[in-house]
């Protein structure tokens, strides 16, 4: 008997060493015949169709991914999906495409049996998503299949049913143009990949994204997927990105995404590349890559580098180790793409990747950084019902926010200051700015959409902590920390007199301080934000910042953002740099420290192209 086995099922006693190494070379699967490997001789069809059946048919959403896209080939504008047990018992996609030819149908599940593709050279300029000709063959060769079609030029339509590949019936029959592929009993023949399955959840989860994604590359056609008779998803095949993105993200988080909208101009050898889509604002993003969604000419892939360079467009906006939500349609000659690469077609190669890449970087880009100034997606999305007009104050909260519920927040060690949860959010006064990097361990080099920003960090530090403490102070949120250990210090006797002076404003921000004895005080509680540095230096400074103080409180809280705020000579982390330029873009007066120290040079891009001599 003749067994097929993956060389981790082969057991130590079975076959030699040698043996065992030979197939681990070929890399997994050998033929096994009981007493070592056999003669070479030619898979006989039925083989090689259960072969390649594994190769494009993984699981019940291939074959729900297979049949659509020979649905959008036969320019179908509504496409129903119904499935049942997660795609195990039942799979039924209908189009009211073109159909196929009464005489074709048997055809059509024939392996390389395809009406996309004649020659070689066809494979490049492809406009279609199928081309292999192996689709129908694979999915019937592990299924019992059912076609109704009827060609839009024929009058009476056909029926075909098969089982793993063989005709059960063929027969006239009375249909509407278009066609209905159902799949029975998936991967009944083929116990192995059965067992393969995940749970019904998963498989149902695998399909319901395929059909979104599908439905959100081509928004004229009206997909609708019921499961176990319930309609999980429908677009409207209005033909808005938009309008399917919305009920794909959900309202709330599409409300939080950007549009990105380029078109670079063909260049000696570079051809012409679109890019449309929406991008998640950086306040909004995942833990994983699952929610980079992209097409290219209209073909759902999978792409590592184009992932990298989405997520690099972000570098200095986004949390490292977070992910952007993104669905990108990317439009080039189709000669500039190689689809043949992998038996799934979710695999492409490109003429010029770099080219491609840098492309997709450039538009992800100009829609981050011109958001500053601009209204998220969800202003030029008008559908009725929904449509609601954007305030300033309905914007995300800046605080890193993860995608998903059960995500747990992000490290708050990045703020200098936590923001209280659900405060709403200001409005920005600055553009949003990305961090280039840091320059004499003083300054902040960012970039925005208007130029060159060059930022004093402890100016704008402080900028940002004086607003945040006077915040908290008036909504009675500022965060106090009493020390575990006692923390006494012992002051002159000016600072003595100073302190009881001023003892009801400290107090306010957050000091309980009582007296230890002449000139000793002990800290029974202190504001949060001086905490990382050694108070025994700081608050003696801080005292002596209030000596001449007329404004008490004011004053206070200026020495208190002082105390706190980051020195020049301090070397940051992007990741602090960022946080004190996301917080920078929401104050009312980002410009200027509390004590008026100029907290930024702002060179625009005429400034710098003048400098130059560009003459923009
Ligand atoms: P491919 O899509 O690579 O050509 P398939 O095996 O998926 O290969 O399909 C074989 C052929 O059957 C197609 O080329 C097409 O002519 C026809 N066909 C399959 N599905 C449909 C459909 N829903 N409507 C019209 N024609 C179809
Ligand atoms: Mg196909």
């Amino acid at each position: 008997m003749q067994v097929v086995l993956s060389f981790f099922e082969f057991s130590a006693g079975q076959c030699s060493l040698q043996d065992r190494f030979l197939i681990y070379l070929r890399r997994g699967k050998a033929v096994w015949n009981g007493g070592g490997l056999m003669a070479i001789a030619i898979l006989s069809e039925d083989v090689v169709a259960r072969i390649a059946a594994g190769e494009a048919v993984e699981r019940p959403a291939s074959v729900v991914k297979e049949l659509i896209e020979n649905s959008i080939d036969a320019g179908a504008s509504a496409v129903h999906a119904d499935i049942a047990a997660g795609g195990r018992k039942l799979i039924r996609i209908s189009d009211n495409g073109i159909g196929i030819p009464a005489a074709e149908i048997e055809l059509a599940f024939k392996r390389h049996a395809t009406s996309k593709l004649r020659a070689a050279k066809d494979l490049q300029g492809l406009s279609t998503l199928g081309f292999r000709g192996e689709a129908l063959a694979s999915i019937a060769a592990v299924s019992q299949a059912t076609v109704i079609t009827r060609h839009c030029r024929e009058d009476t339509g056909v029926s075909l049913k098969l089982n793993g590949a063989e005709v059960q019936h063929h027969k006239a029959i009375g249909a509407p143009a278009g066609t209905v592929v159902a799949i029975e009993n998936l991967f009944f023949n083929t116990p192995a990949r059965l067992k393969f399955l995940k749970s019904d959840a998963t498989e149902k989860g695998h399909i319901q994204r395929i059909v979104t994604r599908y439905a959100m590359a081509y928004p004229k056609i009206r997909f609708v997927l019921k499961q176990d008779g319930r309609e999980q998803f429908r677009s409207s095949g209005r033909g808005e990105l938009a309008d399917v993105a919305a009920k794909v993200f959900g309202l709330a988080r599409f409300k939080q995404m950007l549009e990105v909208s380029s078109e670079e101009t063909a260049r000696r050898g570079c051809p012409k590349v679109t890019v449309f889509g929406y991008v998640s604002q950086p306040s909004l993003w995942r833990k994983d890559r699952s929610r980079i969604i992209l097409f290219i000419n209209g073909r759902a892939i999978q792409d590592h580098a184009l992932n990298h360079a989405i997520t690099q467009a972000y570098e200095g906006l986004l949390k490292s180790g977070g992910y952007p939500l993104a669905v990108l349609l990317i439009a080039m000659p189709p000669d500039y793409v190689d689809v043949n690469v992998h038996p799934t077609k979710a695999e492409v190669r490109f003429r010029d990747a770099n080219q491609v890449f840098a492309a997709v970087q450039r538009a992800v880009r100009r829609a981050l950084l011109d958001y500053g100034g601009k209204a998220p997606a969800v202003d030029k999305w008008a559908s009725p019902g929904s449509a609601r007009h954007y305030r300033s104050d309905d914007r995300p909260s800046p605080a890193y926010r993860p995608f998903e519920d059960d995500d747990r927040r992000a490290d708050a060690d990045l703020d200098y200051i936590p923001e209280a949860a659900g405060r709403p959010s200001k409005p920005r006064t600055l553009p949003l700015l990305r961090v280039v990097g840091q320059i004499g361990a003083a300054y902040i080099v960012a970039e925005g959409p208007a130029g060159l920003y060059l930022v004093d960090q402890n100016a704008a530090h402080e900028r940002v902590l004086y607003d945040q403490i006077s915040a908290d102070m008036r909504n009675g949120t500022l965060q106090t920390v009493s020390p575990t250990d006692s923390l006494t210090l012992v002051l002159s006797p000016e600072d003595t007199a100073l302190l009881t002076e001023i003892g009801a404003e400290l107090a306010q921000l957050g000091f309980e301080i009582e007296v230890f004895g002449p000139n000793a005080f002990v800290f029974r509680a202190l504001p949060k934000c001086v905490t990382s540095r050694p108070l025994a230096a700081t608050f003696p400074q801080m005292l002596a910042r209030l000596r001449q103080s007329k404004r008490k409180l004011d004053d206070a809280v200026i020495a208190l953002a002082w105390a706190a705020a980051v020195r020049n000579g301090q070397i940051l982390e992007t990741e602090a740099m960022q946080a004190i330029m996301r917080r920078l873009e929401r104050c009312p007066s980002p410009y200027q420290s509390p004590t008026g120290q100029t907290t930024m040079i702002h060179m625009t891009r005429e400034h710098l192209a003048k400098e130059f001599e560009r003459g923009e």
